[in-house]
């Protein structure tokens, strides 16, 4: 049996170009942690996610002057525009006017009937999804006083404002249903995915710094992508988004989901290491972020261990005493000066790569 169950069925919804729901890839996304209004930084930062492979990106609304921005941002972007509105419903319908790809916003929080069927009307006429995001720490506060906090309220919650949506006529629905802590996450997806067929976006919210936020979000996406659950993700971490993308990306490369880039392996060094190998791995990590090549790449402390124990890799190298080793499928190819360990590795990687696109390239 493998790692991961089938995945749920669910409808599927379309943000800009890209599909969501099952049938179509896991997709990896973020939120820009710029001032929205600020349109250079916002698009900035947007291009360097793009570049890491951000496959969708939402942005706050906070106010009118974010939801006019959206226009220039949108020109200088190539992945789809979230908007992410909380309350105030004009702030969604100028949002989709500046041409935004999807909405965030809860139906119930919106207050009016008038109000909710004109972001409906709005989103059917634009084309535009709507993602109803339930937090556990900003539930309805009738919800709330039922049931308290817990993965039975956010299930409450998201099925309340599906139901108000499809009241409308309005199916293209994506649910999230995040809590701070891993358990409450998992135990409310996996309530609500029996109870509907919208596609989920899965993550911890809030999840913490860079160790704690790896981790748990790890767990938590990871536990329900193994379950057949979750088509859109997104990793919470207070840092640059940039590294929500590539954490995001591991996590579906460790199940076995998809693959992006080249795979890094590398020991974690002995008393056998006589070289500064956590300096070269980050020098190597750094350098293929830069590339595409589906290849795995081993990175190891000794010559006597590491070859062998990193066969399965295409290619690696292995530290020596001055002199290293360059190895392919576990055989050794050359020996190499320790200072050109690092260079020589990329070279013969991008050589590969030239190799396999030409061939390629010929079969085609
Ligand atoms: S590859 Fe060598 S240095 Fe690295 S952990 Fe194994 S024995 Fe130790």
């Amino acid at each position: 049996m493998g790692l991961v169950r089938e995945r749920r069925k669910t409808r599927q919804i379309r943000v800009g170009n890209v599909r969501v729901g099952s049938e179509a890839q896991v997709c990896v996304q973020s939120m820009t942690n710029t001032q929205t209004q600020d349109v250079t930084a916002t698009v900035a930062q947007i291009l360097a996610l793009e570049n890491a492979g951000c496959e969708i990106i939402r942005v706050a609304v906070p106010d009118m002057e974010a939801a006019l921005a959206i226009r220039q941002i949108k020109d200088q972007i190539n992945i789809p525009l979230i908007a992410d509105i909380h309350f105030d419903y004009r702030l969604a319908l100028v949002s989709a006017e500046s041409g935004v790809d999807g909405l965030r916003i809860n139906p119930g929080n919106i207050g009016e009937e008038k109000k909710i069927r004109a972001v409906v009307d709005c989103a059917k006429s634009h084309n535009l999804p709507i993602r109803v995001g339930v937090n556990a720490g900003s539930l309805e506060k009738e919800i709330e006083k039922q049931y308290g906090p817990t993965p039975k309220a956010m299930t409450e919650s998201a099925l309340a404002n599906i139901r108000i949506l499809e009241r409308l006529g309005f199916q293209d629905i994506k649910v999230s249903l995040k809590a701070s802590d891993v358990e409450r996450t998992v135990e409310a997806y996996r309530m609500l995915a029996p109870l509907t067929d919208v596609p989920f976006h899965v993550g911890v919210t809030e999840a913490g710094g860079l160790y704690a936020g790896i981790t748990k979000s790890s767990i938590g996406i990871g536990m329900l992508l193994a379950e057949g659950i979750g088509d859109t993700i997104r990793v919470s971490l207070t840092r640059d988004p940039v590294e929500e993308i590539r954490t995001g990306f591991e996590i579906l490369r460790a199940l076995g989901i998809r693959q992006r880039g080249p795979e890094l392996i590398s020991c974690p060094t002995c008393g056998r290491c006589k070289i500064n190998l956590f300096k070269i791995a980050e020098d190597v990590e750094k350098a293929l972020l830069e590339r595409n090549a589906r290849i795995k790449v081993a990175i190891m402390g000794c010559v006597v261990n590491g070859p062998g124990e990193a066969k399965e890799a295409d290619i690696g190298i292995a530290g020596g005493d001055g002199k290293g080793i360059l190895f392919k499928k576990g055989k050794v190819v050359r020996k190499i000066d320790q200072d050109c360990l690092v260079d020589q590795l990329l070279e013969e990687i991008d050589s590969m790569t030239k190799d396999a696109e030409d061939n390629h390239g010929k079969k085609s």
